[in-house]
């Protein structure tokens, strides 16, 4: 067992971390109060090769393995959780179904635009009348004249609406077969015809992230925008949210670390009854708990990133992983605000950000009962869905 980084992980966080702590985290506030994604900060992301890190390198990424890319999400979440889930996005989950299952073509178009920071794509699963049951999902993709017709709706699609959004992937009902095997995945590009992006939702966290309600009417896209094989597209859909799962776990850890450094910084520096409220046990034991608990969703999330590299089945940790640290975000942010007392709830520290930011990591890319289903069904038991 080896629990060190290699150089190039540490090379890699640490460029992520300095970057993250100069340019990302002093604007997170505003940016949140404005609800403004910081396009800026992609396109140097992308320049400095951090959007391009788990994308192959003939296509203009780095290539890197699942543990530098967990690595990454975490110093990104650590500075602002709506950069990181944007870039987790464009270049985990919907880069990822491309360096995946795409054809060729549809690599080379679509990926080192993305590495490079200059374009963010989607991935479009969810719809108003299925979630978590995504295999009820209804959109529907039917072959007309060497052209799919698409007609349907999405919700909640992150990264579908910005200026330099290249297009989204669509899961949709291909076959006959109402269940898992009538699903495909296709490719439509932000300007397609009969492509149209809703009103931004007003959330309470992720502010700065884009996430928006699609709908396709009678919206056309060419045959060869299939992505893989016809009739696969839920079991790719799953594929890709085990590895986004990962991602998630590392946006929490980090999300969970930045409450804790604040709340650390503000127990040395804040005096009540004369001294430092960090030298009372009530504070410092929590401090301790919040470390520990960061510390165990942590080894979780590399454990299943380095699953994952080695070849190795990884649905169930990922699944663990993500459970445990974003419930520690959520756990880590309420604390963080504790121990700041009544500054804590409010703008003026970044623990008030993290308590809404922290709350969506329980829900998106599996929910904490969905993970608990699919933990629960790999010790062997049937529970009722
Ligand atoms: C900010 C944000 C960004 C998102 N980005 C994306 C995106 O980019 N792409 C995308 O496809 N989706 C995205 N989502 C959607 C997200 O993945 C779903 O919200 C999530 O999967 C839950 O689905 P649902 O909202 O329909 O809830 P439902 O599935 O309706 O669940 C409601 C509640 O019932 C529980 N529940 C459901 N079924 C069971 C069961 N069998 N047993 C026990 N409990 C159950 C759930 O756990 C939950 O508590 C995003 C959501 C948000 C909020």
């Amino acid at each position: 067992m080896e629990f060190e980084l290699t150089p190039e992980q540490q090379q890699v966080r640490d460029l992520v971390r300095e970057f993250a702590t100069q340019e990302i985290a002093p604007g997170a506030g505003e940016r949140d109060e404005h609800e403004e994604l910081p396009l800026d900060i992609v396109k140097k992301l992308g320049e400095l090769g951090i959007c391009g890190v788990p994308i192959p390198e003939e296509h203009g990424g780095l290539g890197a393995d699942a543990v530098t890319w967990a690595l990454v999400i975490e110093e990104l979440g650590r500075a602002d959780a709506s950069v990181a889930v944007t870039v987790s996005v464009a270049s985990g989950l919907a880069a990822g179904m491309i360096a995946r299952y795409g054809s060729t073509e549809q690599r080379q178009r679509w990926l080192p635009p993305i590495a490079a920071g200059e374009m963010l794509a989607g991935f479009g699963l969810t719809e108003p009348g299925s979630g978590s049951d995504a295999a009820a999902l209804r959109t529907k993709a039917r072959l007309d004249a060497g052209s799919w017709v698409i007609d349907g709706s999405k919700s909640f699609i992150t990264n579908s609406g910005t200026p330099i959004t290249g297009f989204v992937v669509v899961a949709c009902r291909t076959g006959d077969d109402a269940g898992a095997n009538g699903v495909s995945t296709i490719v439509v590009p932000a300007d397609a015809p009969g492509f149209s992006v809703g009103a931004p939702y007003r959330k309470l966290g992720w502010r700065s992230s884009d996430t928006h309600e699609l709908s396709f009417e009678g919206c056309r896209v060419p045959e060869d925008h299939l992505l893989g094989e016809r009739g696969r597209g839920l079991a790719q859909c799953l594929a890709a949210l085990d590895d986004g799962r990962i991602s998630i776990a590392a946006l929490s850890v980090g999300l969970a670390q930045g409450c804790l450094d604040a709340s650390v910084r503000y127990a040395k520096d804040r005096e009540a009854f004369g001294r430092p409220i960090g030298n009372y046990e009530a504070i410092a034991f929590k401090l301790a708990d919040m470390r520990a608990a960061i510390e165990a969703s942590r080894l979780l999330t590399y454990r299943a990133a380095w699953l994952k590299d080695r070849g190795q089945p990884y649905t169930t940790e990922a699944a663990i992983a993500k459970l445990r640290a974003s419930e520690t975000a959520v756990d880590v942010a309420r604390e963080a605000i504790q121990v700041h007392g009544g500054y804590g709830y409010t703008e003026e520290f970044p623990v008030a950000r993290a308590y809404r930011d922290a709350k969506v990591l329980e829900i998106g890319e599996g929910t904490s009962e969905i993970l608990r289903l699919v933990i629960a069904r790999d010790l062997g038991l049937q529970p009722q869905v």
